[in-house]
């Protein structure tokens, strides 16, 4: 049997200072993403380390020369990353279309930097949105363009075998994640090792995470408890923009929360949605399609519709037995919060008891935010 604690501390390594170690590593290919809208398989079956991009800085001395002060912390955080030289290692950045801020970041790069793409996907409007056949034949189109994009810039030619391997890797990955939930769910494995060892797939290539997870899993002590069977610990299902900062998940837990599910853009949005089985495993002629379906199967509020998007949040609540639900929204992301504003009322209807807090960026432990955490967590 391994030594638990040591392969938990590989993850660890992974996640500490990530881009740091990728600009002092040589040899390593390594392209960028920011959304789970990116077919990240093709990048995968390119070659690169898919690498997550996310803002690095803690301060705020963001540069206001391309964005407004009132505009969203996290996209004016990237930007800043991007013209501070962080991502100098990346080979090549790939933007889905999300929201204005992050539309503008994409613009303001694509002018200063080679190699910035930009995935076009649809929007949930009806008939032809997420999910409906012109949109997922849309997003095969795309993709073609997208494999196109390695082929003229880096003369890779990726072909369909490669993609059906890359494929194969993910879907091995998305099961071994289930695995280690269901452990996380048993209490096998404490909130800040099960978000830390999902985070550390944002930055390695997935079968080097796969491998790890089978070490980890071979070593598993499953007769003893670390986790969150604590009935002291307040149980909530946390939603929003959190973006893998294990900093504020160590907060939630110094504060006595468990957090036993989320819906955040790195971690369930992510990764929690398979290939649809009725058509997997993939052949020459659907692979690209069967791409687009698990595309089009995910569920964030910029892409799905709202009554959709509550039914899937109520569902996850139920399954979950959180005793509330922690909106987590960076301060000017309109997207969240106008989806908060229509939800909020029918949680209440339904008693199910929610708390909104707009934390900033830079600044972790505010007064302000543990008064209304604790008093939130006084009333469930
Ligand atoms: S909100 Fe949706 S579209 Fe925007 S980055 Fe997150 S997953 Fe992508
Ligand atoms: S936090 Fe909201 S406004 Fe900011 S980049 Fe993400 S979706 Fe856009």
């Amino acid at each position: 049997m391994h030594n638990t604690n040591a392969l938990l501390n590989e993850f660890y390594d992974i996640i500490q200072d990530p881009y740091v170690k990728m600009q002092e590593t040589k040899g390593s290919r390594y392209f960028g993403f920011n959304c789970i809208f990116i077919p990240e398989e093709i990048i995968h079956a390119a070659g690169f380390t898919p690498v997550r991009i996310l803002g690095v800085y803690n301060d705020d001395q963001y540069n206001e020369t391309y964005f407004h002060r009132c505009s969203c912390e996290f996209a004016r955080n990237l930007l800043h990353s991007y013209l501070d030289g962080c991502y100098d290692f990346l080979d090549g950045s790939v933007f889905s279309q999300c929201c204005d801020a992050l539309f503008a970041v994409y613009q303001n790069l694509e002018k200063m930097r080679k190699n910035v793409y930009y995935f076009w996907t649809p929007f949930h409007s009806k008939p032809s949105g997420f999910g409906s056949e012109w949109a997922n034949h849309f997003i095969v189109k795309k993709i073609n363009e997208f494999i196109h994009f390695f082929k003229d810039n880096y003369q890779i030619k990726i072909t369909n075998n490669d993609i059906l391997e890359s494929m194969k890797i993910y879907r091995e990955n998305i099961s071994l994640l289930n695995k280690l939930t269901d452990y996380y769910q048993q209490g096998l494995i404490t909130c800040i090792d099960y978000y830390a060892i999902r985070k550390a797939s944002l930055f390695i290539r997935k079968e080097k995470h796969n491998a790890l997870l089978n070490k980890l899993f071979s070593g598993f002590d499953l007769t003893e408890s670390k986790g969150n069977n604590h009935n002291s610990r307040k149980k909530l299902l946390i939603s929003g923009f959190l973006n893998a900062d294990m900093e504020w998940i160590h907060y939630f837990y110094k504060m006595g929360i468990e957090l036993v599910a989320d819906d955040l853009c790195c971690f369930s949005r992510y990764a929690g949605y398979g290939y649809p089985a009725d058509s997997y495993p993939a052949d020459d002629q659907n692979t690209l399609m069967l791409l687009a379906k698990r595309i089009s199967s995910k569920k964030c509020p910029v892409k799905v519709g709202s009554n959709q998007r509550y039914e899937d949040l109520i569902k996850r609540y139920h399954e979950s037995g959180a005793e509330g639900i922690l909106f987590f929204i960076y301060q000017f992301c309109d997207i969240q919060a106008l989806e908060y504003a229509q939800f909020s009322h029918k949680f209440k209807n339904e008693g199910i008891r929610t708390l909104f807090i707009q934390p900033s960026l830079h600044y972790k432990d505010s007064g302000q935010i543990d008064t209304r955490i604790e008093a939130f967590l006084e009333m469930l």
